[in-house]
């Protein structure tokens, strides 16, 4: 393996992209450095594989790289310092909280696809997780999944450093299980686009929201480090309202524009005199567009990892036979794929976009990965605002004795009955 090392100035930091099928192990030697936010360990090997990543310095650093890199190169110039001063000044506001009834900064992060708003996300949690707040991850992105799978809208309390290796950590790829450190609380979408189904998104966001405030109520900590929204880079006119419609659920105080002029200036002139700050933040040159073959890969290997954990900590999944008759999968807003004239007489679009309609199992089903509703009962519309259970991937169907066969991360069988159907599909290798 090949091996090299780099030396890197203060406030610089090195840029790197490793492909999908390279492993390439990083070690700080001296020094201090970090990965968005998150500090790295001296002379502790972290491997990494399909992976966009910036190791940052604040004072200097020697680092070695085991492995070949498609890019590596060192930046020194950066937007650091503008994001660290955003970290303060949340910081300010969570200091002072007693003025604004023990609530912290509720930070929407918003902007173009592929600006650094993930990223930012991370490294603003981060900030504060080293100085022992607890803030809650709220991940609006439909498209991407940081952390649970795509097609999800999730809130997860901090507690914990987020891991260098594994982003967000192996414990928030698994099933949400009691108890575990990380503990996302997911709602299914299951469209890659807030404007796939608006209605059904905005039913979500307000339902997630709900549920925060109620976390929030109970938990003075994560009451007084706040919230921080990721949110999907839509910035158009339906974009604008998912964004009104977020701003006014999770009563955001604090709007954080990245990478986009006009933007930050449509924020200001439509929020700021409701009392909102908005913050213009620029996009760090090191961000890299990802494009769809990428994407798709993230996505298998995040469906992947949930299955079967990652290099550090590894999961056996737990292949399960099931009749069809055990179980109902949903699907939800199936009219809005029909004509109107399509629709029943008397049900406009607008219901049918959160009509829930069962799926009759079959071939098709074949490596979809379903999500498992919490839900007992099949009410609508309670059962679209029930929270998730986890994720099953059908990995066979016996069609002539109406069968089939599921992976899940949990032994035994599956507990719950509603299993929504979503566009995820994925091949194991
Ligand atoms: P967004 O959330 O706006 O779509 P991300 O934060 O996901 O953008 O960033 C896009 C990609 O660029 C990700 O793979 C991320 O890891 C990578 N990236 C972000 N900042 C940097 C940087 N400074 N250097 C190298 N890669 C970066």
């Amino acid at each position: 393996m090949t091996s090299k090392e780099w030396i890197l100035d203060e406030e610089s930091e090195l840029r790197l992209e490793i492909d999908f099928d390279t492993k390439v192990k990083l070690r700080l030697v001296t020094g201090t450095a970090e990965i968005f936010g998150t500090e790295l360990g001296q002379n502790i090997d972290y491997e990494f594989s399909g992976r966009k990543i910036a190791v940052f310095t604040w004072h200097g650093c020697k680092l070695q790289i085991q492995g070949t890199c498609s890019v590596e190169y060192i930046a020194n110039e950066t937007p650091m310092i503008s994001y660290l001063n955003t970290h303060l000044a949340l910081e300010q506001r969570r200091v002072m909280t007693s003025q604004n009834n023990g609530q912290g900064p509720r930070v929407l992060i918003v902007g173009p696809n592929d600006v650094g708003k993930t990223s930012l996300s991370k490294l603003l949690l981060s900030y504060a997780l080293k100085q022992s707040r607890q803030p809650i991850y709220v991940d609006l992105d439909c498209s991407e999944g940081s952390i649970t799978m795509p097609g999800c809208l999730t809130a997860t309390p901090l507690t914990e450093m987020i891991d260098v290796e594994e982003g967000f950590g192996s414990s928030a790829t698994s099933a949400p299980t009691a108890g575990s450190a990380v503990m996302p609380l997911a709602y299914y979408y299951g469209f890659p686009s807030p404007k796939d189904n608006l209605k059904l998104y905005n039913l979500l966001v307000s339902r997630l929201a709900q549920t925060v405030d109620r976390r929030l109520e109970e938990d003075e900590a994560a009451r007084k480090s706040g919230i921080i929204i990721d949110t999907n880079g839509l910035i158009d006119a339906t974009g604008y309202q998912v964004i009104a419609h977020c701003i006014k659920a999770f009563s955001v105080d604090v709007i954080v524009a990245l990478g986009h002029e006009r933007l930050y200036s449509d924020m200001v002139r439509l929020h700021q005199k409701s009392g909102i700050a908005v913050v213009k933040l620029a996009k760090s040159g090191g961000v890299v567009e990802r494009d769809s073959a990428f994407r798709r890969q993230t996505q298998n290997q995040k469906i992947r990892e949930y299955f079967y954990g990652t290099p550090k900590s590894e999961l056996a999944p737990y292949s399960t036979m099931i009749n069809y008759h055990d179980v109902d999968i949903l699907r939800v807003g199936e009219g809005s794929l029909a004509p109107s004239s399509a629709l029943p007489i008397g049900e406009d679009r607008k219901v049918s976009e959160t009509h829930v309609v069962k799926v009759e199992p079959g071939e098709h089903l074949l490596h979809s990965v379903l999500a498992v509703s919490n839900a007992d009962k099949m009410a609508e519309p309670e059962i679209l605002e029930t929270n998730l259970a986890g994720f099953i991937y059908v990995s066979e169907v016996h069609e002539v004795r109406k069968k089939m066969t599921v992976l899940s991360p949990c032994p035994g069988r599956i507990p719950k009955k509603f299993w929504w159907q979503g566009s995820l599909k994925w091949a194991e290798d």
